[in-house]
């Protein structure tokens, strides 16, 4: 357990924790994501990380695309997650990101289901 607490350690998902004590163990593969919201937050810190394979790992196969598109021309910098609402299964949230300098925000619900041990990511609704 790691007890650094400098900003640069904190996990980009917004949790306050640092990355080891947060997404780290689910995006390296040493513990499936507990929840469907701990897997929303990792998917959030793996695209920050632009780790596209963990993003495609996590999501499910009736759904997932051939690639998750991250090296997209000009390049988005994400900036924050904000969790709105979550249930058992949906988690609603607003990312915000730069593009060229412009800020945006994506709100969207996102759906997710348990299979075989593991959360999966189905498909979002975006909400404005
Ligand atoms: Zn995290």
């Amino acid at each position: 357990m790691s007890k650094r607490t400098e900003v640069d350690h904190l996990c980009p998902c917004g949790s306050g924790l640092v990355l080891d004590d947060c997404c780290a163990a689910y995006i390296n593969g040493s513990l499936p994501a507990p929840s469907a919201k701990a897997l929303m937050r990792s998917r959030y810190t793996a695209y920050v990380q632009r780790n596209e394979s963990y993003i495609l790992s996590t999501w499910h196969r009736s759904t997932r695309p051939e690639t998750a598109s991250m090296n997209t021309d000009p390049p988005s910098k994400w900036l924050s997650l904000k969790i709105i609402a979550c249930e058992n299964d949906t988690v609603e949230f607003i990312a915000r990101y730069k593009v060229q300098g412009k800020a945006y925000r994506l709100h969207e619900k996102s759906r997710f289901v348990y299979e075989d041990g593991q959360w999966y990511y189905i498909d979002g609704e975006i909400k404005s």
